[in-house]
């Protein structure tokens, strides 16, 4: 195995030109004391944080992350990410008490019996759950320190999972990172990968749009994970990188720009067949549509468990090939990725909108809270299952599409009584909320066992089905629409010209055959 960083390692195992790799200016530290003094300077980072990692993982590599290799112009903000060679358990978590008791001993936040945290503040009503609620946290056996099916029944806190690309806390990880040979596309792209997979991947992808010239209109960036479609500095950076970071054109560029690019959003492999991580991808897609509406999710073929690339993958176990690095390496191209396609049942949702809207006329509350009970069914409808249930967390939902969490709760109750979703559970459960003006407590809907919602039948999308990349035609942009009207325009006048001059030729040639004819 050639050591993590390397040229062999860049190239052979994850498909990152040498070129590229060293523009991006990796480092890898060997030593604790070298990791602590190459981060000295890293904005945010905690000395808890830059210890746990020197003292876990002595070496590893420091993934430098940018706008091109130049600092944010407005945001300055951009922190590295970490690639330890040994996972390493950080004890961010730790910071997070919170308690799932059989029986609550208080439901009032200013009572004495309030839970309260290792250094006796109180715990904020969000940390503050039963434990019915919270079967799958307390049933969960994966790292040390798991409650595997034992509950703890005071106040607590937990280490991290291990993790092997790690992110200082804060905006400075959820920004886009662009590779200093992309900058120049963003303006004039017509088609973007966004790699959700953090910088190795995005640099695979970067290698080869630069070695091909089917790319030669195509853009790379990436950001640290399918899970950040909620990151405040996405508008930001969805906008000012496409239309260029030096200029800021007029508004109509700036639509048209956005009609004309097509994005993909590049997960790993498992995308399409776990539903946890195909539900961030929907939710991702939800986002970067509000800005490009010809956005894809496009993902690696699946695992297949001892064939080809998948050789040494065993069924059940974790894919050993997974990200859209490792299937370049095998030798395939970005053009065979799979690209999902879901179509939104406009019409019955259409009819649905219109129908609540006259009952609610009816009853002379013609618009009261249609559009949050609008915006989460669009959302339940686009990121559900494919057997028809919104698994995620409402209030995911509520964060894409900018609307208030406590509205976008009310909405799901007057969508469940107008029947066009149905929760797996009673409803008075789910409902009870933390409410500060009486004191009330518990909001055990939606943390970590969110209630299914199943839509009605008739707003389901129809089954997704999948093209491969290089079967998807380009956006046609406006000047390639009037060139083509123009072309046909232009063909139309060629071809009645000639057959004026036929006519004309035919008239002459009679007038001729006339006047040849001998008197
Ligand atoms: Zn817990
Ligand atoms: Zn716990
Ligand atoms: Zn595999």
């Amino acid at each position: 195995m050639p050591s993590p960083g390397s040229r062999q390692w860049f190239e052979n195992e994850h498909a990152v030109d040498w070129s590229v790799a060293k523009a991006r200016g990796y480092h890898r530290w060997k030593t604790g004391d070298e990791f602590k003094s190459f981060t000295a300077n890293v904005l945010g980072m905690t000395g808890t944080f830059r210890h746990n990692i020197a003292a876990q993982s002595p070496q590893g590599v420091i993934i430098p992350r940018s706008l091109g290799g130049k600092r944010d112009p407005v945001l300055g903000v951009y922190t590295p990410e970490f690639r330890p060679d040994v996972a390493v358990r950080t004890k961010g978590n730790l910071r997070f008490w919170h308690t799932h008791p059989t029986l609550a001993a208080t439901t009032k936040s200013g009572n004495p019996k309030w839970p309260r945290d290792g250094i006796g503040r109180p715990l904020p009503p969000s940390a503050v759950h039963l434990a019915e609620h919270m079967s799958r946290h307390i049933a969960r056996d994966k790292h040390p320190g798991d409650h595997a099916g034992v509950n703890v029944e005071v106040p607590h806190a937990h280490l991290g999972d291990p993790g092997k690309y790690l992110f200082v806390p804060g905006p400075g990880a959820k920004a886009f990172d662009v590779h200093p040979f992309m900058l120049e596309r963003l303006g004039t792209c017509k088609r973007l990968f966004v790699g959700m997979e953090g910088c190795i991947k995005g640099d695979s992808m970067t290698t080869e749009v630069l070695s091909s010239d089917e790319f030669s209109d195509t853009a790379v960036i990436s950001c640290a994970s399918v899970t950040l479609h909620h990151a405040p500095l996405f508008e930001y950076f969805a906008a000012c990188l496409l239309w260029g970071v030096e200029h800021h054109p007029d508004i109509a560029s700036i639509q048209r720009r956005t009609q004309e690019v097509q994005v993909f959003l590049v997960p790993d492999a498992d995308a399409f067949s776990k539903d946890e991580v195909r539900h961030q991808c929907m939710l991702f897609s939800m986002r970067m549509a509000q800005y490009f509406p010809n956005t894809f999710v496009a993902a690696p073929p699946p695992c297949t468990p001892g064939f080809g690339m998948h050789d040494n993958c065993l069924a059940g176990d974790k894919c050993k090939a997974n990200g859209v690095d490792d299937f370049r390496a095998f030798g395939a191209s970005l053009l065979d990725m799979r690209v999902l396609h879901r179509s939104f049942p406009t019409e019955a949702f259409n009819e649905w909108y219109a129908r609540r809207a006259v009952e609610k006329n009816k009853r002379g509350r013609w618009q009261e809270g249609l559009a949050a009970e609008a915006n989460l069914l669009s959302g339940m409808i686009w990121c559900a299952d494919p057997d028809h249930k919104y698994r995620g967390h409402i209030s995911a939902l509520a964060r894409v599409g900018r609307g208030s969490r406590s509205k976008v709760y009310e909405a799901a109750h007057r969508l469940i009584a107008c029947g066009a979703i149905t929760p797996d559970r009673p409803l008075d459960l789910i409902q009870r909320q933390y409410k500060r003006k009486d004191g009330t407590w518990i909001t055990p809907f939606d943390f970590e066992d969110p209630p299914e919602f199943t839509l009605a039948p008739r707003l389901a999308c129809p089954p997704d089905y999948f093209r491969l990349l290089k079967e998807i035609p380009p956006m046609l942009t406006l000047e390639d629409r009037v060139a083509r009207l123009e072309e046909s325009d232009a063909r139309r006048t060629a071809l009645e010209e000639t057959d004026d001059q036929e006519i004309l030729d035919d008239m002459l040639s009679d007038e001729q055959r006339h006047q040849d004819r001998p008197a």
